[in-house]
């Protein structure tokens, strides 16, 4: 029995062994984590700046050890690409999305989107475009509202791959979102190259888009480089009302963070969109 706090950041990692054999332990974990459902799906709402409407949401992995607690995506979702465990827990993620979606839709909210997680390790797989597709037509989802999100880092790193993939998928009917945007200060060049339909401006641009001109400019710059080029714009991990406020007169369509809502169990989303949809 667990009893450890979910919150206390004990991992694999803090183990005095060395990195392969925890690195090892840690893939046999996710392997087993996998066959056992021990994997879990959040969702953080991206809300309308302009309505405060919030029918789009974010398919965030947990992981809920039974014996080490919660092991965060952010140190075990690069091992899985390293192990070739990454396509399984797309997968899993996306077949999760659908199975919500169909649930949203029982429940009467038809209007609901949501986003899934693609790693770069997608471009090079044959066949990857093909196996997600198949999923969510297997479980009769409409693909216009899943929205894949990549890395713009990634899809610029490996340019002719991801070109290939996105537009495969968007051609399928998803749309797609260029993540962490900004970071990878990659030339205008590439960045037309991309289909994409979401800008998703990183979360370091607007933890300082109250204290500096400078990188409010910048904002304002993608902002209208994503309007210019017909793509809407996240702006992502929105921790305050003042960051909202910048934020919505710059023009950004949506919002994404704590301020609004940290990732949640589904049934708490729900309720959360309930009490929007009355307000
Ligand atoms: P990401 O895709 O950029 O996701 C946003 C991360 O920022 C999430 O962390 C989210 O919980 C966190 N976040 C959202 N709002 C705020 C905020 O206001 N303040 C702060 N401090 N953080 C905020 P999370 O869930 O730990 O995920 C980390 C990364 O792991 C994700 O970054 C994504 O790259 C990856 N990841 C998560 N789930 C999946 C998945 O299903 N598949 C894949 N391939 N990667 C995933
Ligand atoms: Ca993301
Ligand atoms: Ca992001
Ligand atoms: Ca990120």
């Amino acid at each position: 029995r667990n009893t450890r706090k979910h919150t206390e950041p004990l991992s694999f990692f803090d183990r005095e062994k060395d990195d392969i054999d925890r690195e090892n332990q840690l893939i046999q974990a996710l392997g087993r984590a996998l066959k056992e459902k021990e994997l879990q799906t959040h969702y953080q709402v991206k809300v309308c700046l302009q309505t405060g409407s919030a029918d789009d949401a974010e398919a965030l992995v947990r992981w809920y050890h039974p014996d080490y607690g919660m092991i965060s995506p952010g140190e075990f979702i690069p091992v899985a690409e390293r192990h070739g465990l990454i396509m399984p827990i797309t997968e899993y993620m996306l077949y999760e999305v659908c199975r919500q979606l169909q649930k949203w839709d029982q429940e009467g909210m038809r209007s609901m989107k949501a986003a899934v997680n693609l790693s770069a390790r997608h471009f090079h797989l044959v066949g990857a475009n093909r196996r997600l597709i198949n999923i969510v037509e297997s479980m009769h989802i409409d693909p216009s509202r899943i929205e894949f999100e990549v890395t713009e880092t990634a899809a610029v790193a490996d340019l002719d791959q991801a070109v290939r993939l996105l537009e495969e998928l968007r051609r399928a009917g998803f749309t797609i979102a260029l993540d962490d945007f900004g970071t990878g200060l990659s030339s205008l060049t590439y960045l037309q190259k991309l289909p994409a339909d979401t800008l998703k401006i990183d979360k370091s641009f607007i933890d300082t888009i109250t204290s500096s001109e400078k990188n409010q400019a910048v904002v304002k710059l993608m902002i209208d480089f994503a309007e210019n080029a017909g793509m809407k714009t996240v702006g992502e991990g929105v921790e305050t009302k003042e960051q909202a406020e910048i934020l919505t007169e710059l023009g950004c369509h949506y919002g994404q963070g704590y301020f609004f809502q940290k990732p949640v169990h589904p049934s708490q989303l729900q309720t959360l969109f309930s009490i929007r949809q009355q307000a």
